[in-house]
C-alpha cells in the first residue's frame, strides 16, 4: 500500500512540536508525508533568549528559513505554505487584527486546502483538536479550516480554488482524521514523575499548574512509538532558532529518560471510516486498499454545517 499522510499546521514550528517524530518515522518507512503550513508565523516574537534580535518586518522571512531547515530534518516529502498572515496570540477574539488568518472567511483557505487534499490523496490527515489544543486563534482556525476542506475535497460539486494544484482532480475522501495531542495526561504525568524521581525537579511543574484542565482529557486513541526518531524531532525544533530555547522547556527532559518513560506521540481520532481499536499503534491501522477508502462509497459526504 502506498501510505500517504498529510499534516496541517498553523505556524512554522508547529510541525516540529506536534507529531514530528511520527512524521519522521513514516518518512523512513516509505510513506509520503506532506506538510501544509497555513501562516507565515510573522507575528511571532523571539522566544529564545540566546537568539539574535529580529526586526518585526523580517520575522516572516526568518521563520521561512527556519521552517525549511526543520522540514529537512524531518524529511517531509512535500510541503505547501498557504501564506496567511499570523494572527498573533489573543485570548479575546475581538483583538485579532483584520487581515490576519483567523479573520479570513473559512471557505477561502478551505477551498485551497481541499484542492491540495485532492492532489495528494492522503489516507490520513492530522490537524488540531476543535479547541486548537491551546487557545491560539490560528490553531482553532486550523481545525475548522481542515474539517471544512475535507468536506469540500470529497464533494463533487464543490468549487475549489483554481490556482491551487488539485482543484480539477477527482474528489477524495480521507479515511482517517486525527488531532495531534502534544501533552496527553499520560505523557505529562509519566515525564513529571520520572523527572521528580531522577532529579527532584520537573519542567512540567508550571505546566501542571497552568494546564491542569488538560489532565482530565481522554487518553489518546493512537500512541505511535517513535522514540528512535526523537533526535530528528529535536533537530527540527532547534532549527526554529527564534522560537525554541535549547536550554528551555522543550529540552527539559533528558532524551534517554523520555525514551524510557514515554517513547510515543499521541493522537485523537476526529473521524474514521474504519474501526478504531484503541490504542492504535499506527495511524494507518485498518486502512487496507491503496485508495485509502474503507468502504467503496466515494459519494459519501459527512454532515455539513449550514
Ligand atoms: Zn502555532
Amino acid at each position: 500500500m502506498n501510505r500517504r499522510i498529510l499534516f496541517v499546521h498553523a505556524h512554522p514550528d508547529d510541525e516540529s512540536s506536534k507529531g514530528a517524530a511520527t512524521a519522521a518515522r513514516y518518512v523512513d518507512e516509505g510513506a509520503e508525508v506532506v506538510l501544509v503550513t497555513l501562516t507565515g508565523g510573522e507575528a511571532g516574537e523571539v522566544l529564545n533568549p540566546s537568539a539574535a534580535a529580529v526586526a518585526p518586518e523580517d520575522m516572516g522571512a526568518t521563520r521561512a528559513r527556519e521552517l525549511a531547515a526543520a522540514v529537512a530534518a524531518i524529511g517531509f516529502t512535500r510541503t505547501y505554505g498557504l501564506g496567511y498572515r499570523d494572527s498573533g496570540y489573543h485570548e479575546n477574539p475581538e483583538d485579532v487584527p483584520e487581515g490576519s488568518f483567523a479573520r479570513t472567511p473559512l471557505d477561502e483557505p478551505a477551498r485551497r486546502l481541499a484542492a491540495i487534499v485532492r492532489h495528494e490523496r492522503p489516507q490520513v490527515v492530522v490537524t488540531y483538536p476543535e479547541d486548537g489544543g491551546y487557545p491560539h486563534p490560528d490553531h482553532i482556525m486550523c481545525h475548522a479550516v481542515t474539517m471544512r476542506a475535507l468536506e469540500l475535497a470529497e464533494d463533487p460539486a464543490a468549487d475549489l480554488d483554481e490556482d491551487t494544484p488539485g482543484a480539477d482532480a477527482a474528489p477524495w475522501r480521507v479515511a482517517k482524521v486525527y488531532a495531534s495531542g502534544v501533552f496527553p495526561a499520560r505523557r505529562v504525568t509519566a515525564l513529571h514523575e520520572a523527572m521528580l524521581a531522577h532529579t527532584g525537579e520537573s519542567p512540567f511543574a508550571e505546566w501542571l499548574e497552568k494546564r491542569s484542565d488538560r489532565l482530565a482529557g481522554p487518553d489518546p486513541d493512537a500512541l505511535v512509538e517513535c522514540g528512535d526518531w526523537f533526535e530528528r524531532r529535536d533537530a527540527a525544533l532547534l532549527a526554529h532558532v527564534t522560537q525554541i530555547d535549547p536550554d528551555g522547556f522543550w529540552f527539559g527532559v533528558p532524551r534517554d529518560l523520555e525514551r524510557e518513560v514515554f517513547p510515543y506521540e499521541g493522537f485523537h481520532v476526529l473521524r474514521s471510516d474504519v474501526e478504531v481499536v484503541r490504542p492504535e499503534a499506527d495511524l494507518f491501522a485498518g486502512i487496507e486498499d491503496d485508495d485509502g477508502r474503507a468502504a467503496p462509497d466515494l459519494g459519501h459526504v459527512t454532515e455539513r454545517a449550514g
